[in-house]
């Protein structure tokens, strides 16, 4: 017998509308997007909304564990869904970024010591460094 997982996609039933369609906007990209680039999609759509209705409704998926955001060294955030667990590498110079193949973190588990009744919905991790071009230029500087 299977162990019984939580079901991930439960809580969408509970978005309204809106949540709903900035969700579907993140899946549907394959990269990830900025509080901007959705307010731009929707513009001139029927779901169009403005820009602070779209950081207050992604706000709420963070909460509910369905989008998840990163910060670019340059302050910018970037919003994914959580369902896509990718992880990044990005240089702390010029901010170009690698997206990395697999999870690290996928055969880590937390033990329930640890997670002290948290019921566990997502995690981050990313890493930093000096991109190849970068490393070059302050070598010849
Ligand atoms: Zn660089
Ligand atoms: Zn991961």
């Amino acid at each position: 017998m299977a162990p019984q997982v939580a079901d991930p996609a439960a809580p969408h039933g509970l978005l309204n509308a809106k949540q709903q369609h900035l969700l579907d906007q993140l899946q549907e990209a394959s990269e990830e997007l900025t509080g901007q680039d959705l307010h731009a999609r929707l513009r001139g759509t029927p779901h169009g909304m403005g820009l602070a209705t779209v950081y207050r409704h992604l706000r709420h998926l963070q909460q509910r564990g369905l989008v998840r955001c990163r910060h670019l060294p340059s302050g910018e955030a970037l919003f994914a869904p959580t369902e896509r667990d990718e992880h990044h590498l990005t240089c702390v110079d010029c901010g170009s970024t690698v997206v990395l193949r697999s999870c690290p973190m996928h055969e880590t588990h937390l033990n329930p010591q640890q997670l002290g009744g948290y019921q566990l919905l997502f995690h981050t991790l990313e890493f930093f460094g000096l991109c190849p071009g970068c490393q070059e230029r302050q070598g010849s500087a």
